[in-house]
């Protein structure tokens, strides 16, 4: 049997945060029963479900947590009834602070989710204000405490920097007020103004590049000296606590996606769903995008990059059948010379001190 990851998309939330792009929606509850109902339709009927023993389930948004627990509970027993189940299975479930109670927390843990990612962002009143956030530090610390009375161990938290206004002093506290909490992992993400969004017309004053290099630094200092090891540009975790789903994707390993927009990688081949949570719902067909071998590669490499871990030399031949020098040697001399890129214990992977820009050295695997 294969090894397989599980995404379930689910594309509610109560309100738009100011900064969002992502396919989630405030104004279609009406639809929340329909869209769990084609959902799960479309779990069912998954063909080669058989092949499969499923090590990592991932219930992101949107906002989970805002919709009902019974419709998380009925994708999680229909998952059980398709595919077969690593023991050991890790069982994420996206939550964001006053949407859920420790009943909610609870029932979540008896359905066999085991691990929470909840959105704290900022610590800081005004920023969660600006970002047009639902909750207060204090709702986020109610949640918090709320999932570790349910039993949750295993426990991430996101933050976000180069906020509007935002000094690395008052990052800093952000820090420090989440790594009080003493979850397992920590995700920090730059803000970006994306089109479209609120934030894109509003006139922001965003810290300049200089002072987000800054934050970052700090984030990743702070954060190691507090027990958090970096292991992919923007996440840190706890000794034993890596995001294993999150890890399928940056190692290019199969997964598949259910619900509105969501993506698969099943046989070396891509699929889309609809984005649309209409047509979804009433039930247009995925696209697949065929990558050549030469995508498939490049995506390799730019991904596995992202990671401490880097690549193995030796994955990628087993993987091509092609040494990976044979491809890529141009460009990893290149960056090996300017000291961006090195090689121990047969892996290939960028310098610490290089992750922060390695948008730059990626791009360079993108033919
Ligand atoms: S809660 Fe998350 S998904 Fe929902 S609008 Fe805010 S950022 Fe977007």
């Amino acid at each position: 049997m294969k090894n397989l990851g599980i995404y379930v998309h689910v594309p509610f939330c109560v309100k738009k945060c100011n900064y969002c792009d992502f396919n989630s929606y405030s104004d279609i509850w009406e639809y929340e029963d329909a869209y769990f109902d084609a959902l799960i339709g479309e779990i069912k009927k998954m063909s080669g479900a058989e092949q499969y023993c499923v090590d990592t389930i991932y219930i992101g948004g949107g906002t989970p947590s805002a919709v009902r627990p019974e419709n998380i509970i009925r994708v999680m027993s229909t998952i059980g009834e398709q595919f077969a189940i690593a023991e050991s299975c890790e069982i994420t479930i996206e939550c964001n602070p006053a949407t859920v109670d420790f009943e909610g927390f609870r029932r979540y843990r008896a359905s066999g989710i085991n691990r929470v990612s909840m959105g704290l962002q900022s610590a800081n009143g005004e920023e969660l204000l600006r970002l047009g956030r639902i909750h207060t530090l204090g709702d986020f610390e109610n949640s918090f405490n709320d999932a570790r009375r349910a039993g949750f161990t295993n426990i991430s938290l996101d933050l976000m920097f180069g906020l509007p206004d935002q000094t690395p002093d008052k990052w800093q506290k952000t820090l420090s007020r989440a790594a009080e909490f003493g979850a397992e992992h920590i995700s920090c993400y730059a803000l970006t103004v994306e089109e479209n969004t609120p934030f894109s017309k509003m006139k922001l004053n965003l810290p300049d590049d200089d002072t987000q290099r800054e934050m970052y630094d700090l984030a990743v200092d702070f954060l190691e000296k507090h027990g958090y090891a970096r292991y992919e540009i923007s996440n840190f975790a706890r000794r034993g606590c890596k995001s294993r789903h999150n890890l399928k994707y940056w190692r290019l390993d199969e997964y598949a996606g259910f619900g509105a927009g969501a993506h698969s990688f099943l046989n070396g081949k891509r699929l889309a769903n609809e984005a649309s949570v209409l047509k979804y719902i009433s039930g247009a067909p995925p696209e697949c995008t065929d990558e050549s071998g030469e995508d498939l590669m490049s995506e390799f490499m730019f991904l596995g990059l992202r990671t401490s871990e880097g690549v193995a030399e030796s994955d990628f031949s087993e993987r091509f059948m092609r040494g990976v020098d044979s491809v890529f040697g141009d460009i990893l001399k290149k960056n090996e010379n300017v000291g961006a890129i090195a090689r121990k214990n047969g892996r290939i992977f960028i310098k610490p001190e290089f992750l922060y820009v390695s948008n730059s050295i990626l791009c360079d695997f993108v033919k």
